[in-house]
């Protein structure tokens, strides 16, 4: 069977994801850090909707953490494969770069782009052997446009969407395509701190994305009929470009 294994499938866009991926017939790994609670919401939402889902607990910024998860599920599932990833698990820690301390430049570093490294790594050998896979990354407007107080946040999504474009070139001979996609401000945990009543009144279309909106487009790119597309950025920001 080809499973679809989603990072930070827990809560937010990673959750609509997961229902997405589930609703197109794919059985779900679900990665989360550590709210098992809403893993195990997630889980029970596809369920009960006739599909097929599993916990995968890992930290996607740890390589020995990844190596061992995939590994064990392997394992478990000798004649089944991950064709779809999505590399979705993330983490904001907004400051001025002048009072950025040094962790929180790592860690966000480390938790999307080393995230993205991690996972690649563990899943690209066996999509290679199966001539078959999607890779899907969840960039973000802040690393197309950059944004003030998100120094680290900024290079990390633009260094993701550089890998996207590299890894798409390497992969797409063997049927494997690799794009991102770039959502602007989305209702989400990640953003409930910020002001929405103000900051909508800069987005064109008026309002934050639904997580659902986001999981449409991942969705399209993990789908049969996105076979022709790859290395590419698609923006789904509500006609926002800061
Ligand atoms: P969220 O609601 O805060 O959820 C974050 C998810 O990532 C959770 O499932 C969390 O797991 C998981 N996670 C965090 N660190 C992890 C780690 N080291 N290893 C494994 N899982 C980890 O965030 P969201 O808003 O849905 O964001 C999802 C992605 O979209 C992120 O990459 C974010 O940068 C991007 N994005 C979001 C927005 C937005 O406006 N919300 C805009 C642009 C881009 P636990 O539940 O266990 O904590």
């Amino acid at each position: 069977m080809n499973y679809a294994l989603v990072t930070g499938g827990s809560r937010g866009i990673g959750r609509a994801v997961c229902v997405k991926l589930s609703k197109m017939g794919y059985p779900i790994l679900i990665n989360f850090s550590s709210n098992s609670t809403a893993a195990d919401e997630t889980r029970s939402m596809i369920e009960e909707a006739g599909g097929k889902a599993e916990l995968l607990p890992f930290d996607v910024a740890s390589r020995e953490s990844v190596d061992a998860a995939i590994s064990k599920w392997r394992e478990g599932h000798p004649e089944d494969h991950i064709s779809v990833l999505v590399n979705n698990a993330g983490i904001r820690r907004d400051t001025l770069l002048a009072f950025m301390s040094d962790e929180d430049w790592h860690t966000v570093l480390n938790t999307h782009l080393n995230g993205f490294f991690n996972m690649a790594k563990s899943v690209v050998k066996d999509m290679i052997s199966q001539r078959n896979g999607r890779i899907v990354n969840i960039a973000s407007l802040s690393g197309i446009s950059g944004q003030k107080g998100q120094v680290n946040y900024s290079a990390a999504k633009a260094g993701l969407i550089g890998a996207t474009k590299a890894l798409a070139q390497e992969l797409a001979s063997r049927k494997i395509t690799v794009n991102a996609v770039a959502p602007g401000f989305v209702a989400t945990d990640m953003t409930k701190d910020l002001d929405e009543a103000t900051l909508k009144k800069m987005i064109p279309v008026g309002r934050f994305a639904q997580p659902e909106e986001i999981a449409a487009v991942v969705g399209f790119l993990a789908s049969d009929d996105a076979s022709y597309i790859t290395g590419e950025v698609i923006s789904v920001n509500g006609g926002l470009y800061m």
